[in-house]
């Protein structure tokens, strides 16, 4: 018996030692502190241990998905187990949102990981034994996915909490995918109602899964890794007559067409081609029948850009545009360009921070420079405030976001939350030794 005992004293103590180097290029001489790379070899180990329950966490969030703002089961699910941690949970913020707040048992920064939690109306085609109990709602965006993560690295944290140096605060975010029309999204409402205070945050990290990348890659970058997104409204107003007799209207129809094909000379000729930058319309509509002139148009469509300069520029150049057409075939016209998200903007120290933290997780081959992406994000909104990072987790399995047939490579739970939970643990204690 005694000798069991201090085979399992002996197995205790080992884990205590600095677990072995990992990746690809563990065996090259490495340019980062012990301490970074021991939280992500720590991490790594701790994720692992815990896979099966963070496949059983996926798998009920994924279960049952609730659309924006309307999050309340799944909140509470993530409520109960946060509370089961023992951090500081509070709930019900800008609706659905949760804060969890971890404290060290050391003094120190304070340093934020978000998930995001709301679905999709989209009807599952998966086929999966945990598809969608909720006809018609989908977890199709990874939100699942994200929340398990943060759920996992919570744990991760939560069990070192005594060598914590500072304070690690858990988002849980509603309404990530996009409010209604003139209404405000998840993001800004959390911020509106005081997220990123009390404790105030120094730091956010966040990430996204992305199926074009294999699992057990990553892709970041320093500065605008996601898109400056605009909706657009344009209205065109024009006059009815006989389609036999066009002089005698003002044709909307026709004024469309001009401005539809003049809109894309702002993204072939009126920029420096290096910039990236998208201008879709994706709806049209207008006119009653083949044999009259068409009265009106309406529009709908998106602009990308990775700045705000060149957004203002393309702005001024669809109002131009619509100006010239009311000059010279008589329409009137108007132009709504309501402002979405902004791009989502990596802070350089941050990614400098991380990037040797997530090469020895990973291997160096496969944490790779993210090429800026012309989707949307609201942790934008965070990113303009404090120094923030997010950054695309290769999922896998092929299936685009957002398609009913999108799932991810489960085999990320064992990645993701050590990443996560490194970053944090290496920012306090980068912080902490500044
Ligand atoms: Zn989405
Ligand atoms: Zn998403």
């Amino acid at each position: 018996m005694k000798r069991i005992i201090a085979f399992f004293l002996f197995i205790a103590f080992l884990r205590l030692l600095p677990a072995s180097p990992r990746g690809a290029d563990a065996a090259r001489p490495t340019p980062t502190s012990p301490v970074e790379f021991d939280a992500a070899a720590y991490f790594l180990d701790g994720a692992a241990a815990m896979f099966a329950e963070s496949v059983q966490l996926r798998r009920q969030l994924h279960r049952m998905p609730e659309l924006c703002f309307q999050e309340k089961e799944t909140s509470a699910f993530v409520a109960a187990y946060l509370k089961k941690l023992g951090l500081e949970v509070s709930t019900g913020i800008a609706g659905t949102g949760i804060k969890a707040v971890l404290r060290g048992g050391r003094p120190g920064a304070v340093v934020g990981l978000r998930a995001d939690m709301d679905a999709l109306p989209i009807v599952e085609a998966t086929g999966l034994p945990f598809a969608s109990q909720r006809p018609g709602r989908m977890h199709a965006c990874g939100h699942d996915a994200h929340m398990t993560h943060v759920l996992a690295a919570a744990k991760l944290l939560a069990a070192v909490r005594d060598r914590l140096a500072g304070t690690v605060v858990f988002i849980f975010q509603p309404c990530e995918e996009g409010a209604p029309m003139k209404e405000t999204g998840g993001a800004e409402r959390l911020i509106a109602a005081g997220i990123l205070e009390n404790p105030r945050l120094d730091a956010l990290f966040g990430l996204h899964v992305l199926p074009d990348l294999p699992a057990g890659k990553i892709a970041l970058r320093p500065g605008a890794i996601m898109a400056n997104v605009s909706w657009i409204y344009v209205r065109i107003q024009g006059k009815a007559a006989h389609g036999a007799f066009p002089h005698q209207g003002i044709d909307a129809i026709f004024a469309a067409a001009q401005a539809v094909n003049q809109f894309q000379a702002l993204i072939s000729r009126y920029k420096d081609p290096g910039e990236k930058a998208v201008l879709t319309i994706g709806r049209i509509n207008g006119g009653v029948r083949s044999n009259v002139i068409a009265e009106s148009v309406e529009m709908e469509g998106t602009v990308r850009t990775f700045s705000d300069e060149l957004e203002n520029r393309i702005r001024l150049g669809m109002e131009n545009i619509l100006r010239g057409l009311e000059t010279s075939l008589g329409v009137k016209t108007s132009l709504d360009f309501e402002k979405v998200n902004p791009a989502v903007m990596n802070d350089a120290g941050l990614h400098d921070l991380v990037l040797p933290v997530f090469r020895r997780a990973l291997g160096k081959a496969n944490v790779l420079t993210a090429e800026p992406l012309t989707i949307g994000e609201d942790f934008s909104l965070y990113s303009r405030r404090l120094p923030s990072l997010f950054f695309f987790l290769g999922s896998g399995v092929g299936n685009a976001l957002h398609s009913p047939a999108f799932t991810v490579d489960e085999g990320i739970l064992k990645v993701a939350p050590a990443l996560l939970a490194a970053a944090a643990f290496v920012y306090l204690e980068t912080k902490a030794g500044q």
